[in-house]
């Protein structure tokens, strides 16, 4: 159908007229006219209009593998071709979905071993934290529902992520849900003062725990947090905070849900950002990278505490979805995590990742605008400052990041802006010259932002 009308058809109207995006404004995009991308190989992405553009974000943090690859095409063309699909509620199952499960048992942080599949991260998202209060209910403990996530925190845009997400703009369009709250943080860059990250690492951590002791123990269900925050700004906690948390976490009696749904399978150069940073969760979310995008696939993993309750104590658990367990989806996450695995993805992203960061610091590091260039593995963000001695940020925030992220989609780079923070995070198949490539187009779209802006910056 698409060859038949494609000459005929103007797909930008047709996209205006009839589909909505998410996260977009409507409006605005229509008066730019929305970029019909046609397709994609390896790390670069091929629009209508004929141009080349190098994804920088692994479409949303998620095509570690880059696009194209025949490997993942067949998995799923020979799956289809056995069993497209069958539901996994009626006392049945599929060959995939337990063999995934079985592999991700083996190379998931210790003692996650149980796996509840869904399509997206939301709803690994929703699960876990359905989960987290069916336990506490289960052991008669009602009382104990409420949530903590944290400010600039992004979990999905179902109701329940939305509500654990930190992000006030979703707050505000959809209302708060009861019994969520956020607390601060570990955005040392963006909030730490005159504190070193270390210092302000254990603040941030001391913080969730004060809130804890003001809204009671007793009534706290979990804490959910992404080891590294993507969306909102690639914040990477100081060392401190993470095993402050754990310890929190422990002596209050409360489930720890790492949401890895970005961090997951790679990106840090471990193979989750639990190993990274030492994180003792109860659960884990996790979804993207899991197929490299080629499919829909989330996966919750859990350990035998919580997974003890639900198998021998819950009776029924309320909850699932006609794709749970998806075959084909569950046939291809296999091949992509086959593929992590023989072509050493994991371990190649950290060293991948310093000399991205490396090549940027040559690049741009220079800068005035250039307040900070970090990463961890092949996820990283670069600050853009008013002041680079005093980490003051452009007045307007999200202002100078929109004109950063137009000069790098023109320089023919994709990079995000959030607030005025570039993100990056390309697919972990990236070459040493598809590096260097990287750093070139981001030194002329960062020259040029600064150009724009010279006036505001403290030289
Ligand atoms: N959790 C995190 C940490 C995410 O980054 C995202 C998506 N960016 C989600 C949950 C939601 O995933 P999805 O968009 O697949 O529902």
């Amino acid at each position: 159908m698409l060859d038949n009308i494609d000459s005929a058809m103007n797909w930008q109207a047709l996209d205006a007229a009839h589909h909505l995006h998410p996260f977009t404004d409507h409006k605005d995009l229509h008066e730019r006219g929305v970029k019909v991308i046609e397709r994609a190989e390896g790390v670069f992405l091929y629009d209508a209009k004929g141009n080349k553009i190098m994804d920088g974000m692994a479409g949303l943090w998620c095509v570690s593998l880059g696009y194209s690859r025949p490997e993942l095409v067949e998995a799923a063309a020979k799956q289809m071709a056995t069993l497209p699909y069958y539901n996994t509620f009626f006392k049945t199952t599929n060959k995939p979905a337990v063999a995934l499960a079985t592999k991700l048992a083996s190379i998931a942080p210790e003692g996650l071993k149980h796996v509840f599949y869904g399509c997206s991260g939301s709803e690994a998202v929703d699960t876990a934290l359905r989960t987290a209060r069916v336990y506490w209910q289960t052991l008669g403990k009602p009382e104990k529902k409420i949530i903590i996530g944290r400010e600039y925190g992004y979990h999905g845009s179902t109701t329940l992520g939305a509500s654990a997400g930190g992000m006030v703009d979703m707050h505000r369009q959809s209302g708060d849900m009861p019994n969520f709250v956020h607390v601060i943080p570990p955005y040392w860059y963006g909030k730490g003062g005159q504190m070193s990250p270390e210092e302000f690492g254990l603040y941030a951590a001391k913080e969730a725990e004060k809130k804890i002791l003001e809204l009671g123990p007793e009534n706290v269900a979990t804490f959910i947090g992404e080891p590294i925050q993507g969306a909102g700004g690639v914040l990477i906690p100081p060392s401190t905070y993470w095993p402050e948390i754990n310890r929190i976490c422990k002596q209050y009696d409360i489930l720890l849900i790492a949401d890895e749904v970005i961090c997951g399978y790679g990106r840090t150069g471990k193979w989750f950002g639990t190993d990274y940073f030492g994180i003792k969760p109860d659960m884990m979310t996790t979804a993207k990278g899991l197929t490299s995008g080629y499919l829909p696939l989330s996966a919750l993993l859990m350990n035998n505490r919580v997974a003890d309750v639900l198998i021998n104590e819950v009776g029924e658990y309320y909850h699932g979805f006609t794709y749970s367990g998806h075959p084909v989806s569950c046939a291809v996450g296999l091949k992509n995590i086959e593929i992590l695995e023989n072509e050493n993805l994991v371990e190649g992203a950290t060293a991948k990742g310093e000399l991205l960061r490396a090549k940027l610091n040559e690049a741009i590091g220079d800068l005035p605008i250039v307040g900070e260039i970090r990463g961890v593995g092949l996820i990283g963000a670069i600050e853009l400052t008013a002041d680079k001695r005093t980490r003051k940020f452009f007045e307007k925030n999200g202002r100078v990041g929109v004109i950063c992220r137009d000069h790098c989609i023109a320089a023919g780079l994709m990079m995000r802006a959030t607030r005025d923070t570039m993100l990056f995070s390309p697919p972990l198949s990236i070459t040493e010259a598809e590096i260097e490539k990287f750093a070139a187009m981001a030194k002329i779209a960062f020259e040029k932002t600064f150009a724009d802006v010279r006036a505001e910056v403290a030289l």
